[in-house]
C-alpha cells in the first residue's frame, strides 16, 4: 500500500493506492492521526497534483557519513558512530516542487536517501521493536550547499535551508519491504550519479532508529534520513534530479535559481 498527500486545487487530502494501481482511494483523515477510513471518493494518480507524503511536526533527523564509500569521497574516515543532524520541517518540499539553490552557495549537492516515516510516540526503542513505530518509507534527497557546510563548520545553514528536503513520491507501507537490502540511486538529467544498496549502511535502518530514539523523542511524523551512498555531485539551475529506491519509487525534482 502507498500514502500520498495530494492536493486537488484544494486543501491537502490523503489517499492510499494499491501496488501497481492508479486509482487513489481518498482519505477522510490525516492516516498519522486518525484510521484509515475511505471518504468514498476516487481518483485517478494522474488528476491530482502530489505533495509530500508527510510534513514532519517536529523534525527531519539526518545521518552524516553512513556508507564508508561516500565517508571517503568527503575526504574522511567512517565515524564509529552515527553522526547526527536535524533539518527544519520548513526545509521539506514535494514531488516536482523545485529545490530553489539559495543566493549564498555555488556548490549545491544532490544526496539520495533511504527516508523513515515514524508513526508513533517514541523514546529508548530497541532495534527489534523499531517496526512498531514506523509507519513506511519514502525517498528523499538530502540536498546540500558544500561551500557553506565547509565555511561553517557544522552543518544548519549547509543542509536546512528552504527546499534542501525534497521527499516523495509515497509513503510504502509494506512489511515486506526488504529494507536492509535495497538500491538508492540518483540521476541529474537522466544520468545516473548515485547507486549503491542500504546492505552497505555503517548502521543498518533499525538500529539507527533505535540510535536516534535513544537521543530525540520520536514524534508521529518526523523523518528520518538514512544517509547517502558515493557519487553526490553538483545541481546547478536547469537541472532535473530523480532519487530511486527500490521497491518505493522514484522523487523527481527540477532544480532553479531565483
Ligand atoms: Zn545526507
Amino acid at each position: 500500500m502507498r500514502i500520498v498527500r495530494f492536493s486537488d486545487g484544494d486543501s491537502p487530502h490523503y489517499g492510499v493506492l494499491d501496488d501497481g494501481s492508479t486509482r487513489v482511494v481518498v482519505l477522510k483523515n490525516d492516516p498519522l492521526f486518525a484510521p484509515v477510513e475511505p471518504s468514498g471518493q476516487i481518483v485517478e494518480l494522474e488528476d491530482i497534483h502530489l505533495l509530500s507524503p508527510v510534513i514532519p511536526r517536529s523534525k527531519v533527523v539526518g545521518v552524516g557519513k553512513n556508507y564508508a564509500d561516500h565517508a571517503r569521497e568527503m575526504g574522511g574516515e567512517a565515524p564509529d558512530h552515527p553522526i547526527l543532524f536535524l533539518k527544519p520541517n520548513t526545509s521539506v518540499i514535494g514531488p516536482d516542487d523545485p529545490i530553489v539553490l539559495p543566493s549564498w552557495s555555488q556548490e549545491v549537492h544532490h544526496e539520495a536517501e533511504l527516508a523513515v516515516v515514524i508513526k508513533a510516540l517514541a523514546k529508548d526503542v530497541e532495534p527489534e521493536d523499531v517496526d512498531g513505530i514506523i509507519l513506511g518509507y519514502t525517498c528523499a534527497n538530502d540536498v546540500s550547499a558544500r561551500d557553506a557546510q565547509r565555511a561553517d563548520g557544522q552543518w544548519t545553514r549547509a543542509k536546512g535551508f528552504d527546499t534542501a528536503c525534497p521527499i516523495g513520491p509515497w509513503i510504502v507501507v509494506d512489511p515486506t519491504l526488504n529494507v536492509t537490502d535495497l538500491r538508492v540511486s540518483s540521476s541529474v538529467n537522466g544520468e545516473q550519479r548515485q547507486s549503491d544498496t542500504t546492505a552497505h549502511m555503517l548502521t543498518p535502518v533499525r538500529e539507527l532508529v533505535s540510535y536516534i530514539s535513544k537521543v530525540f523523542t520520536l514524534l508521529p511524523g518526523d523523518l528520518i534520513i538514512t544517509g547517502t551512498p558515493a557519487g553526490v555531485g553538483p545541481i546547478v539551475a536547469g537541472d532535473h534530479v530523480e532519487v530511486t529506491v527500490e521497491g518505493i519509487g522514484t522523487l523527481s525534482n527540477p532544480v532553479l535559481r531565483r
